[in-house]
């Protein structure tokens, strides 16, 4: 998503750019377009004024020429001679387009035969005029000088219906100055192909008489030049318009329309985008010049600078917005490279923050002690079972000091375990040991205990030198495996016994039978005998059992009331008496009984035994006196008294006798296995609870045991 976010706003930045750049560049190129169309313009008018000049000079060219020959024209009476002389330096200065020179008249309709005799006497011997029309003066031509090496023209002819040229001379002659006519198309021309027709127009100058006195003199005729409008001013519009520009000379005629006389276009490629005009004046006669040319092709102007330009500013623009795009997505990518450099960093370190805490919870969870040390024998790790079955604190890091701060010895309990032989000192060294026993016995074990070590050097991969040592209390298993030990031995002991006697009066019995004198009260004694021993083993094997479920069984606690429990136990021994021995049948007290939180079977276990043993520990030939009393203990505990009256416990062996197997008193009189009383203990025991004797004043012993109430207010109250 962030990405995105950055990638958007990466995108904006660089079309914000782009559109910035472009915006500069076409502003760039606004501005050179404007200043290289400004420079063509600047330029098309420098050439269109050569252009004017030149042009302007060249017909001055023709027009002084004619005016020079006009007033050569005058000096001497004007004859075909004379004008064939004056037109002679015209003719030789080669005057392009220039194809004749002519003299004409103007003659009244009453004087065409006189005129006409006039210059046939001056030598134009064949003039015979043909005028056309009357009424107004004829114009007449006499004399005519090619001076395009054609053909002399035809004289004689009435130009007076010809309009152009009558304007023209007109005017010159109303001004005395050298007039151009309107274009028109040359008479002699109209037979030529189409692409060589051109049109032509004529100077014109008139001649007045010559006057001494400088006066202007009577007016004698005009010299004409007939000039083809292309041939006259095209080459000096191709050597002015230097291939650059479209030049167009046009004239404006009397009606004011405006005539091409000659173009010149330039061999350029390119629109014509530039245009200007200039009037020049003509011999009286205004002209006007067209100059186009294609802004990009005059020299010094580049059309496509511009162009160029703002492609370059396009180009470098869209570079420009590359760049910011790669340098802000880059930006962010780094910072999201980071960011999930740090997400994986923190996605690891809660790894091995779970590795670790994992590990902890483990090693607080085992019941087993782990010590991990370093290279120098200083603690690194001291789990809670560790700390708790050393019973010390790790502060002591030298592993000689071990013995006297753990206080470390060898099985036996005495020997103090040589340092050497220590596991994790001998881990230290690489050398791993298991099962080492040992007994640790400090101010907080006083009375030892005893551990099974095994050690470790510590995994290389661990990448540190140390050792590790795993060690569990064994005290009770070991107290255990010696109970049993004991308990094989005296079980062996006291199987053998009743065993011996079974074999003994089974041996008897045979014998008797087999010696015929078979007495009937021998046999029953011995059977009686028999019976007797085979009932010890049946007791002792199921005390045994009721010993071995008294540790084992599943505890099924309930809340149960004790007193029908007891009721039903009491009932049991006077019932067993009542039928053997009345006179012995106890006599047994039974107070109110509180409701307990306990397994029943245990329970009725628990006061069958001590029940039993009150009524079978009394004197001879005396019936037992029991009472069973509940009274409240401890908050929450209620506690159970057995008292009798008989032959009571002796001295010293008040604990002892819940031992497994111990008897106080032995011999025929009391027949029993030894283990009730260790089943009490042990049923006691697994409840919470605890159970002691005591003498009873006045005689007899008093048992006793606490049991968790199974409501709090019975047991206050009692
Ligand atoms: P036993 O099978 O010998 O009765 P117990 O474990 O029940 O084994 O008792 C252990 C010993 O404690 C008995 O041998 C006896 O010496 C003594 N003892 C038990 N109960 C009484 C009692 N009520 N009065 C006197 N001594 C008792």
């Amino acid at each position: 998503m962030r990405l995105e976010r950055f990638a958007r706003s990466a995108v904006l930045l660089s079309v914000l750019v782009v559109v910035i750049g472009l915006a500069v560049s076409t502003a760039v190129a606004q501005t050179l377009a404007h200043g290289q169309r400004s420079a063509a313009e600047d330029q098309l008018k420098q050439r269109s004024a050569l252009v004017a000049e030149a042009v302007s000079t060249e017909t001055m060219r023709y027009v002084d020429a004619l005016r020079i020959t006009a007033a050569a024209a005058t000096v001497e009476p004007l004859t075909a001679a004379r004008f064939a002389q004056v037109a002679e330096p015209l003719r030789e200065m080669g005057l392009a387009g220039a194809t004749s020179l002519g003299f004409q008249v103007a003659v009244s309709d009453d004087q065409v035969i006189s005129v006409q005799e006039t210059w046939r006497s001056r030598g134009a011997a064949d003039l015979t005029f043909s005028p056309v029309g009357t009424g107004r003066p004829h114009i007449f031509s006499v004399f005519s000088v090619p001076l395009d090496g054609g053909p002399p023209a035809v004289v004689g002819t009435d130009t007076s219906q010809i309009p152009a040229p009558l304007e023209a001379m007109t005017q010159a002659r109303e001004t005395d100055q050298v007039t151009v006519s309107d274009a028109y198309q040359l008479l002699r021309d109209p037979g030529m192909r189409a692409h060589r027709q051109q049109l032509a127009f004529i100077l014109t100058a008139p001649i007045f008489e010559h006057s001494d006195n400088g006066d202007r003199g009577d007016f004698v005729g005009w010299v004409l030049m007939g000039l083809r409008s292309q041939d006259f001013i095209g080459a000096t519009l191709e050597r002015v318009a230097q291939d650059l520009v479209d030049v167009t000379l046009l004239a404006q005629n009397f009606n004011d329309e405006l005539v091409t006389v000659a173009t010149q276009r330039a061999q350029t490629q390119g629109v014509r985008d530039l245009r200007y005009n200039i009037d020049i004046t003509v011999a009286q006669r205004r002209w006007r010049l067209d100059i186009e040319a294609a802004g990009g092709a005059l020299p010094g102007v580049n059309t496509g600078f511009p162009v160029a330009a703002a492609l370059s500013g396009a180009v470098l623009s869209l570079l420009l917005a590359g760049l910011v795009y790669v340098l802000a997505t880059g930006r962010s990518r780094a910072q999201i490279q980071v960011r999930e450099a740090t997400s994986q960093l923190r996605k690891t370190e809660a790894a091995a923050r779970r590795q670790a805490d994992l590990l902890e919870a483990v090693m607080v969870s085992i019941s087993e002690g782990v010590s991990v040390i370093g290279s120098n024998g200083g603690v690194l790790l001291h789990n809670p079972a560790a700390k708790r079955i050393l019973g010390v604190g790790d502060t002591v890091s030298d592993p000689r000091a071990w013995h006297t701060h753990f206080g470390i010895y060898r099985p036996d309990g005495a020997t103090p375990f040589p340092v050497e032989e220590q596991p994790l000192v001998r881990a230290l060294d690489g050398e791993p040991s298991d099962n080492v026993e040992m007994v640790i016995r400090n101010a907080s074990h006083p009375s030892g205990v005893r551990i099974e070590v095994s050690g470790r050097p510590l995994d290389p991969k661990a990448r540190q030198h140390g050792a590790v040592a795993v060690f569990r209390d064994v005290t009770v298993q070991r107290a255990q495996e010696a109970e049993l030990a004991a308990f094989a031995g005296v079980v062996a002991h006291d199987l053998r016994t009743p065993l011996a006697v079974v074999a003994g009066y089974a041996e008897f019995m045979t014998e008797v039978i087999e010696s015929e004198s078979i007495d009937p009260e021998d046999l029953h004694t011995a059977l009686d005998n028999i019976t007797i021993g085979v009932q010890r083993m049946r007791d002792l094997i199921q005390n045994l059992l009721a010993y071995a479920t008294a540790r084992d069984a599943p505890l099924d606690p309930a809340a149960i009331d004790l007193g029908p429990i007891a009721a039903e136990v009491i009932s049991t021994h006077t019932a067993r008496l009542r039928g053997t021995c009345p006179d012995l049948v106890p006599a047994v007290t039974l107070e109110p009984m509180p409701k307990v939180l306990a397994d029943p079977t245990m329970v009725r276990q628990l006061l069958d035994n001590l029940v039993g043993n009150a009524v079978k520990y009394t004197e001879l030939a005396r019936p037992a006196e029991v009472e069973i009393s509940a009274r409240p203990d401890r908050p929450g505990w209620i506690r159970v008294e057995v008292s009798d009256r008989g032959v009571g416990i002796p001295a010293g062996q008040h604990r002892a006798i819940f031992s497994g197997f111990h008897r106080a008193h032995s011999g025929q009189q009391y027949s029993g296995t030894g283990l009730g009383l260790a089943i009490c203990q042990r049923i006691v025991d697994r409840h919470g609870g605890v159970i002691g004797a005591v003498d009873n004043p006045g005689g007899g012993s008093r048992f006793s045991f606490t049991l968790p109430v199974a409501d709090r207010v019975m047991a206050v109250t009692g």
